[in-house]
């Protein structure tokens, strides 16, 4: 992309009502446009990056063996008075009508709609087992939605839903979702920690939180300094393998790290000292097993082997794709803006030219764009006429992790200078190994 020709509407001052970094970064560098309280359009930029975190959900909850489908965000008032939930969501619910004077409501969450598909068309256990997932945005009306998308009142959810015969599938199901959802925020570049966490309004015995611990972060967190650094890494996972699967949650569960609605002082005490962390963290997930509650409630049953007809075993999987638009800022700025973990990066590079209009520097410079695009990358070319120190403030606060720079002093020892956005380190190099180097 050429940034004359883009829509990245940066903003010079720091906008006065934003009061974390991740809010004020999305509104300078052109992310997002607040339309109504907790409701954002998605500029280019913003809209970019988060296609790319859809992307990587969709490919790690394929990997799972989820299957994908799209339902409405509309929903009709009468699945929600089957499943009792209608008259318990309360005010966070947004209601209305239709012109027929039918009560309707945008939807908050999906385990209703799921089930009355399910419903209609599955009813025997040989179906099983099934996992069903989308990615859509959702409606919750908020009390208070602040920190731009982190809380917002239209935010964008992946939710999933497993269908199982038994308890002890559906708890597999549970751990295919945790360990999916490890290789996920790992993915991203973010070390977001699975923390036990209370069942609440939805209701079920087997919940777990994801935590991105950042101190701006809305939940008091307790944990064991040796669970932050567990990681999955590149390790090949058969998510049919049961066993595999329970031994890697087992791994990172066994660890002590809890919110504050679960915290235990007495488990915690004992924890060597040095490892006692009190921290805050950024939800951006959350698993549940919660076996018939919506099954039994609204009917959905399968035939099982032995003839008899049996609730299906459920359980619903969030996770916060546009909050993780603004968790992965919180944990990847510095003063002068943002800095992307290279697999979420709307662009991968950014190429300045130090002196556009100049023949040299320009031709230098088409050519390192057309040869990363050839390479398969996706540069942003500021071709834009501008004084260098604007153009280098532009790129820092957009947070491309390369920059290329491209002047005429350079060119003359056939030179261009690279410089990682996370370290600030430069180096001089022609401008193939430069290609090479990000590659
Ligand atoms: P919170 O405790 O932050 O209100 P929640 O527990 O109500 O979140 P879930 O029902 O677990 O949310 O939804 C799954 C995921 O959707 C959450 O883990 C979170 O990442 C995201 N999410 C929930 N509410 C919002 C919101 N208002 N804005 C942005 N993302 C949200
Ligand atoms: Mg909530
Ligand atoms: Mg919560
Ligand atoms: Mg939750």
């Amino acid at each position: 992309m050429r940034l004359s020709r883009y829509f990245l509407p940066v903003l010079k001052e720091n906008p006065a009502e934003a009061q974390i970094a991740s809010h004020r970064l999305m509104l300078r560098a052109g992310m997002i446009k607040q339309e109504a309280a907790g409701i954002y359009a998605w500029l280019p930029l913003g809209f970019k990056v988060l296609r790319r975190l859809e992307q990587i959900v969709h490919e790690e909850q394929q990997r799972a063996g989820h299957i994908p489908l799209l339902m409405p965000t509309l929903q009709s008032a009468d699945l929600w008075r089957e499943s009792g939930r209608y008259d318990a969501y309360g005010p966070e619910m947004l209601r209305f009508k239709d012109r027929h004077d039918r009560e309707m409501l945008y939807g908050p969450t999906n385990e209703e709609m799921i089930t009355d598909i399910f419903r209609a068309h599955v009813s025997s256990y040989k179906e099983l087992p099934l996992t069903l997932y989308h990615i859509q945005w959702k409606f919750r009306d908020e009390v208070r939605p602040r920190f731009g998308v982190m809380r917002g009142r239209e935010f964008l959810m992946k939710d999933g839903y497993n269908f199982d015969l038994t308890r002890e599938d559906a708890l597999h199901a549970y751990n295919r979702h945790m360990v999916s959802y490890l290789r996920t925020y790992e993915r991203m570049g973010l070390t977001a920690i699975p923390m036990r966490a209370d069942s609440g309004p939805i209701g079920g015995e087997n919940t777990h939180e994801f935590l991105v611990l950042a101190n701006t972060g809305e939940s008091e967190v307790f944990y064991d300094a040796a669970v932050a650094g567990l990681k999955l890494g590149d390790r090949q996972v058969d998510y049919d393998n049961r066993e595999e699967v329970a031994d890697i949650c087992k791994e990172f569960t066994s660890v002590y790290a809890r919110t504050d609605e679960t915290h235990d002082e007495a488990l915690f005490d004992r924890i060597p000292e040095d490892r006692r962390r009190v921290g805050r963290g950024i939800e951006v997930g959350q698993i549940f097993y919660f076996g018939t509650k919506y099954s039994a409630a609204m009917g959905a049953t399968v035939t099982a082997p032995d003839g008899t007809k049996v609730p299906v075993e459920m359980g619903s999987h969030g996770i916060g794709v546009s909050r993780l638009v603004g968790a992965l800022i919180e944990a990847n700025h510095d003063d002068k803006g943002i800095i992307w973990p290279e697999g979420v990066t709307p662009f991968h590079v950014g190429i300045v030219n130090l002196k556009q209009g100049d023949a040299a520097t320009d031709t230098a410079c088409e050519a390192i764009y057309g040869a990363l695009r050839a390479a398969g990358f996706d540069p942003l070319y500021d071709d834009r006429d501008e004084r260098a120190g604007a153009k280098f403030a532009t790129m820092d606060l957009i947070g491309l992790p390369w920059r290329i720079t491209v002047g005429p002093r350079g060119l003359a020892k056939n030179l261009v200078e690279l410089t990682s956005r996370r370290t600030g380190e430069s180096e001089e190099m022609t401008a193939e190994a430069a290609i090479a180097r990000i590659a």
